[in-house]
């Protein structure tokens, strides 16, 4: 089989991973915003009989080496290792693509533009003239609607067919040029970089060469034919953006997709319970069968088969529910909004209104949120945003949260109004992680990050019609399924390390109970005890599994009382001297204490430093630690 090799590169938010994983069927992640994809992904199809390697280089504004995306798509386009370089640009807002696709024609003549969003530029009655375009270019023009499916086969079908022609080259003001003349387009390239960093005013001109000449083809190529296509986007962005309404509505959306989460998780959360219990008899049963010991059937049941339920019933319903929702709203476009809206208070702590975005991510898993960072194209303020992530709380503490607050907050016999009451309460939490990132992005700034917040462009993208049926598999299979499997993979040997801890004992106590009596009292003295202490410990390969080691340590105590629903678990923490204060305090630590292992690798090889990577650890354990003695100290004077 012959072979090709296609990259695939464009500005933000283009459609670009939408392309790809059409034509790999790999699952990029995709989203209404800039900046998401923040790495390189290769996947293969075949067409004809031809086997294709596609790589999907990051996303890039411009290709003059602004961040590390860009100058990774650079040096690749420059080795000119691939076949084609297909440029990915957006029908509706062409010019800025364009602009892109000039700045690509300056590296190679292996160039196809590929015209995606198609179908809302006509939507839109924006009308383009793509053989025009081709004409002008010298390069072929395929207009796409990825998401639809509609041009990608004819895209290939050129890609394998093509071969590259001398295509159009920008041309600079004439003192530019004469530094440029006869140079290979490599040598012109870094001929101009050189120029670029050395002149500020050429650096103007050169870049303002590519923006005229963009401008000038789309108006020769584009008909609008509505005259007012954005208005409708305006009108919502009125609302959306506005100083006094936008931030009441977000929050007020946040609110409804908790109490969505809420009130449709705990019946689904019980019955998966009822089910895991009667299938749990039924495996004990079979297993006493078998000649094996009853230890190791006890560690079997009760360490991995417990640990591993628990960790399904209580996170899959809400994931399984949140997820989708917040994959609608970035679908939709919200998450820019939301950045915009929070950005005059980022810029307040010096830090930069991006970070928002990180933050965002981070409600899924906080590794991904560091990631993201890289979004942010100053130093100081992507460290600033990784070392703040971890307040953010993600998935794996999400459902503790919901079932610490339904255990100890709800004090109604009515079910609608504690569905309200503890949506109420979650979104007070998630406003407590958002002032609690002001307030150290705020101390960073004054102390080991100090500095002035620099200016950047949030790009506000068209409001989109999410596509239902594909947000659901999507976040199901991407994020849901994705993290609920991470957590199983922990789960089970955390479950027999639990149950080894819980019934391995030292002179009549187990070492779970000697290890918790070694931390009883630092417990005390921050409102918490020893067990509750030694299972955030141990929880720090992932944050879901804290209940379960809490409960292994109680149920170790004597107490018989076994899980079976929230009701159950709430008899069984206060047999164990939970109150009030008991469970303010664990919510304080659950969301400021240290990240989870895989987040902290993932802050190590984002920043790689050591002791910024320390600072992350030590940060939130301190201010987690710092409150809960201070809500100690103010409980014991009230009560
Ligand atoms: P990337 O940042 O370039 O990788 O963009 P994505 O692939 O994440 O797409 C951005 C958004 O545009 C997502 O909401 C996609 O569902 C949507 N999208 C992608 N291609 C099309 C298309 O051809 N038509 C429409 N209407 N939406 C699209």
């Amino acid at each position: 089989m012959k072979t090709k090799k296609i990259a695939l590169l464009g500005n933000p938010n283009v459609g670009k991973s939408t392309i790809f994983n059409a034509l790999t069927g790999l699952k990029q992640h995709t989203g209404n915003w800039a900046g998401k994809t923040v790495g390189q992904a290769i996947g293969y199809t075949t067409y004809q009989d031809y086997e294709l390697e596609i790589i999907d280089l990051p996303g890039a504004t411009s290709l003059n080496y602004n961040n590390a995306e860009e100058k990774y798509a650079v040096e690749y386009i420059k080795k000119q290792e691939y076949d084609v370089v297909i440029v990915v640009c957006d029908a509706v807002c062409l010019e800025r693509s364009l602009n892109l696709v000039l700045q690509t024609l300056e590296l190679t003549d292996k160039v196809i533009v590929c015209l995606n969003l198609i179908d809302e530029a006509s939507k839109k009655g924006i009308i383009i003239n793509s053989q025009k375009l081709s004409r002008l270019l010298n390069v072929p023009v395929i207009p796409t609607s990825a998401k639809n499916k509609i041009g990608l086969d004819k895209l290939l079908k050129i890609c394998i067919n093509y071969s590259p022609k001398e295509s159009y080259q920008l041309t600079y003001p004439s003192h530019i040029e004469s530094k440029l003349a006869d140079l290979t387009k490599e040598k012109r390239y870094e001929t101009l970089q050189k120029l670029l960093q050395e002149d500020e005013i050429i650096e103007k001109e050169i870049i303002q060469t590519a923006m005229q000449t963009a401008k000038t083809i789309e108006q020769q190529i584009v008909t609008y034919t509505k005259n007012n296509y954005e208005q409708k986007d305006r009108q919502i962005d009125k609302i959306l953006t506005n100083k006094k309404t936008g931030l009441p509505i977000m929050v007020l959306i946040l609110f409804f997709i908790l109490w969505l989460t809420i009130s449709f998780s705990n019946l689904p959360s019980d019955k998966l319970f009822d089910l895991f219990n009667i299938l749990g008899d039924k495996i004990a049963i079979f297993l006493n069968n078998l000649p094996i010991p009853q230890f190791i059937n006890d560690m079997i049941i009760l360490g991995v088969y417990k640990t591993l339920t628990w960790v399904i019933s209580v996170m899959l319903p809400p994931m399984a529910i949140f997820f989708p929702l917040f994959t609608i709203l970035e679908d939709y476009g919200l998450l820019p909004r939301i950045a915009f809206n929070t950005d005059k208070a980022f810029q307040k702590c010096h830090a930069c209104g991006k970070q928002c975005l990180t933050m965002l991510m981070g409600f899924g898993c906080n590794a991904v949120g560091v990631t993201g960072a890289r979004i942010i194209e100053s130093k100081r303020e992507r460290l600033m945003a990784i070392l703040t992530n971890v307040f953010v709380p993600c998935n794996g503490r999400f459902p503790t949260i919901i079932a610490i607050i339904t255990m100890f907050f709800l004090k109604s016999s009515n079910h609608i109004f504690n569905s309200f009451m503890s949506a109420f309460l979650l979104t007070v939490v998630i406003i407590f992680s958002f002032l609690i990132t002001f307030f150290v992005s705020f101390f960073l700034s004054k102390t080991f990050l100090k500095g002035y917040p620099s200016n950047f462009i949030l790009e506000l993208p068209p409001y989109r019609k999410p596509k239902i049926i594909s947000v659901i598999i999507r976040s199901i299979f991407e994020r849901t399924l994705h993290i609920l499997g991470r957590a199983i993979i922990v789960a089970i040997p955390a479950g027999v390390f639990l149950f080894l801890l819980a019934n391995i004992h030292i002179h009549n106590q187990s070492i779970l109970i000697i290890l918790a009596n070694i931390f009883n009292k630092f417990g005390h003295l921050i409102g918490l005890d020893g067990v509750i202490i030694i299972a955030f410990l141990l929880s720090f390969p992932a944050n879901e599994i804290t209940i379960p080691i809490m409960l292994m340590g109680y149920l170790a105590t004597g107490s018989l009382v076994e899980y079976e629903s929230l009701n159950s678990l709430k008899n069984i923490l206060v047999t164990n001297g939970w109150n009030t204060l008991t469970a303010i305090n664990f919510l304080i630590l659950t969301l400021l204490h240290y990240p989870c292992s895989t987040t902290i690798l993932t802050i190590q090889k984002e920043i790689k430093s050591f002791k910024w990577t320390i600072l992350a650890i030590v940060l939130p354990t301190v201010i987690g630690i710092s409150l809960c003695l201070l809500t100690k100290i103010i409980w014991s004077i009230i009560f």
